[in-house]
Formats: structure tokens, C-alpha cells, sequence
């Protein structure tokens, strides 16, 4: 099973993404996480990385073409994988496109979850008081939400033109949105089994 999952800053992704790796046996693969981990070091690169995340603007696709590139080049994205967080831009569509090309194993699916904004400014201002990220105070808040609306959410249309975008509502409890996620995939790719799935 090879998908991706999208949606608007706070739309929960990370939480249904962990949930549908694990059912599947696949690798989740967050780019948000990746940079993360990256900000920490004591590099040019990592400053970098940590001046635009703390802005709320998106790394270059330079580099995050290259960090997913190299992750999906690992062992275990073999039997497939699930990419959150990319791609964010034409350009990483592109990328993504021929890497997979070249590997031959094109998307099953992409998963979109589908949150309003006020939702999920909402959900993020508390997870800023929960988990302290550095991105989550209003002011990058908003950036994100603009950025994502400018930048990603048109990714979709590029998407559903290919029948592969399965659209699924984000709002509500974890278990109510991770039950119509399953049901939803299940739907698109037939079964829960995670075995290799042909659409037509
Ligand atoms: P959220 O979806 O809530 O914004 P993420 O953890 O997915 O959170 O991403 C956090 C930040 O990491 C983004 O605001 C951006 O700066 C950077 N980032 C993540 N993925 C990408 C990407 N595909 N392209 C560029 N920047 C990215």
C-alpha cells in the first residue's frame, strides 16, 4: 500500500497517519517530522530549517525533495509506505512523480482529510498549549493556514484528476475519524489486508 495523506495544518494527519501505518505495516513518513529531528543540529542547514519552520513557511523543495528521495530509497518503504506532509508544491509532485516512476510503484491513493479552518486553528492553539511546539503560536498559525491554501490545497485537484483522491472528514473523536479513514480505504483500495492492491 503506497498513499499519501493531505490536508490543512491541524487536520490531524500525524494522528491518522500513525494509526494507518501501523494497521498496514507500512512506514509513516512525516517531512514535518524529518525537519524536526533536523532542527536541532548545529549546521547552517539546521538553522535554516529552523528559521522558516518557526515562520510557518515551507523548506525548500530542493531539500525536501532530496530528505524524501533518501527515505524512500530505505528497505523498508519496499512493501510500501505513508507520506504525510508531502508533497506541499508542484514541485515536489513532480519529484515525487518521477521517483516513483523510476521505481515503478506508482500511488494507490491519496487520502485527503477535510477539516475547516477555524476547526483546526482551534485544535492547533491548544496543541500549542499541550505540546509547545514552536510553530503552533497564532501568528504562524495563520501563515500556515495561508501558505497551505495557496501553495498545497491545489495539489487536490491534481489528485482527483487522477482518481486517486479519496476525501474523508477530519472533525470529530481519533476512533470516529480513523473508522470512516479505514472504511474509506478500504473502499478505494478493497480489503484491510494490506496485500498489494491493482486499481483499474
Ligand atoms: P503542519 O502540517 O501542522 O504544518 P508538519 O509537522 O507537517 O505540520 O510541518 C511543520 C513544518 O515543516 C511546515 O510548516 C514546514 O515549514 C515544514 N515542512 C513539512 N513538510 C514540508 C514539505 N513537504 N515542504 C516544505 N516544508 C515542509
Amino acid at each position: 500500500m503506497r498513499l499519501l495523506i493531505m490536508g490543512p495544518p491541524g487536520a490531524g494527519k500525524g494522528t491518522q497517519a500513525k494509526l494507518i501505518a501501523e494497521h498496514y505495516g507500512i512506514p509513516a513518513i512525516s517531512t514535518g517530522d524529518m525537519f524536526r529531528a533536523m532542527k536541532t543540529a548545529d549546521t547552517p542547514l539546521a538553522q535554516q530549517v529552523r528559521e522558516i519552520m518557526n515562520s510557518g513557511g515551507y523548506v525548500s523543495d530542493e531539500i525536501t525533495n532530496q530528505i524524501v528521495a533518501e527515505r524512500l530509497a530505505q528497505s523498508d518503504c519496499d512493501a510500501g509506505f505513508l507520506l504525510d506532509g508531502y508533497p506541499r508544491t508542484t514541485a515536489q509532485v513532480n519529484t515525487l512523480d518521477a521517483v516513483l516512476d523510476k521505481r515503478g510503484t506508482p500511488l494507490d491513493v491519496v487520502l485527503s482529510l477535510l477539516a475547516d479552518e477555524d476547526a483546526v486553528v482551534a485544535r492547533l492553539l491548544k496543541r500549542a498549549e499541550t505540546e509547545g511546539r514552536a510553530d503552533d503560536n497564532e501568528e504562524t498559525i495563520r501563515v500556515r493556514q495561508h501558505v497551505y491554501a495557496e501553495q498545497t490545497a491545489p495539489l487536490l485537484d491534481v489528485y482527483r484528476s487522477r482518481e486517486l483522491l479519496v476525501e474523508v472528514d477530519g472533525l470529530g473523536e481519533i476512533d470516529e475519524v480513523s473508522e470512516r479513514v479505514f472504511t474509506a480505504l478500504d473502499s478505494a483500495v478493497g480489503g484491510r489486508d494490506g496485500s498489494p492492491v491493482t486499481r483499474n
